[in-house]
């Protein structure tokens, strides 16, 4: 088993993870249909990526 040479304190570990905090994710509008749409992602709406259709909506 592994024993580790010293304790890490509470205040030293608590320390290390503030910065582990997620950050909230950046939304642009689409260039299209200017719906909210994560950057580097197809449009969820209109399919739309880089001023082009890339993925065709399906009918229902
Ligand atoms: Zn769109």
């Amino acid at each position: 088993m592994a024993v580790p040479r010293s304790r890490v304190s509470n205040q030293r570990k608590n320390s290390r993870r503030a910065h582990h905090a997620k950050k909230p994710k950046m939304a642009t509008a689409c260039s299209n249909c200017a719906s909210p749409r994560l950057s580097h992602r197809v449009c969820p709406s209109c399919g739309y990526y880089n001023n082009r259709l890339v993925v065709k909506k399906e009918e229902t």
